[in-house]
């Protein structure tokens, strides 16, 4: 799934598909690449990785800045819409000059910014089928970062359709989840929450900085796990609490006749 050169369109960059890492490369990612274990074939692997990167606010912001700093070749963002006043107080690749311009092209110019050696494209334009799939077909993950469930539930099944996994990752005040689907072993989005809460209102929960950032870099940790294919990789949903520091794990599993991943569904 990883060598992907040949689903390659003009949406990535097919020349630099298989390309090796350049000297200053290897300078660039050394501190990482002196972790025991992790040698480089995955930070190679990372080089070559596509993602696509739903949602870059306050949480998927902050996960595109942990795979971007850590070498994820290619991210393609999808997120519609300018920046206002109010994101600021959570949105690190964002700044005050850039209030009423679009998120995701400001989201864009900051990664290239930070790492001349990533690819970074923006997509203006809303979470749906029609703007995911080409993306998703050539990529390695999907990664929910959005704050309402038909969007989650819209990255789900695109995930599913296309046999790619899905980061997943969400916060409401001083609460975190995260988790990786892979449907055959951990079942879907939708396997864990069939149902969506009723009076969600996806303007109007809290929102700290901070929460989404560490949230945000848990998932990123999960990512470049799963990219490199260096270390374990969590079969759980992942709960954090930031009022007393708690983390809580679930055993995600599939359901039994789920109308996305289950058999004969999409
Ligand atoms: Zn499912």
């Amino acid at each position: 799934m990883r060598n992907c050169a040949s689903l390659a369109s003009g949406i990535y960059n097919s020349s630099r598909m298989d390309r090796e890492l350049t000297a200053e490369e290897l300078e660039r990612y050394r501190r990482q690449m002196i972790h025991p274990g992790f040698t480089a074939e995955h930070q190679a692997r990372l080089a070559r990785s596509r993602v696509v990167l739903a949602g870059v606010g306050g949480l998927g912001g902050a996960i595109a800045y942990g795979l971007a700093g850590a070498g994820v070749g290619h991210i393609a963002i999808v997120h519609s819409g300018g920046l206002t006043e109010s994101n600021l107080n959570r949105q690190t690749l964002m700044k005050e000059t850039a209030v009423g311009h679009s998120r995701a092209h400001t989201a864009a110019e900051r990664l290239n910014e930070f790492n001349r050696f990533v690819q970074v494209s923006a997509h203006d334009a809303p979470v749906t089928e029609a703007t995911l799939l080409p993306l998703a077909r050539g990529a390695d993950m999907i990664i929910d970062a959005r704050h309402n469930f038909p969007e989650r539930r819209t990255l789900n099944r695109v995930a599913v359709m296309t046999g790619k996994p899905l980061l997943y990752a969400a916060m409401d005040g001083l609460s975190a989840q995260m988790a990786l689907f892979r449907p055959a072993e951990t079942g879907c989005f939708e396997c864990l929450y069939p149902d969506s809460p009723p009076d969600w209102d996806p303007f109007g929960f809290p929102v700290f900085g901070a929460v989404a950032h560490t949230i945000g870099a848990l998932a990123a940790m999960e990512g470049v796990k799963f990219l490199s294919g260096y270390g374990a990789l969590s079969d759980t949903l992942t709960v954090m609490d930031m009022n007393d520091y708690g983390i809580r794990r679930f055993r995600l599993q599939p359901l039994a006749g789920c109308p996305v991943c289950g058999k004969g569904s999409v």
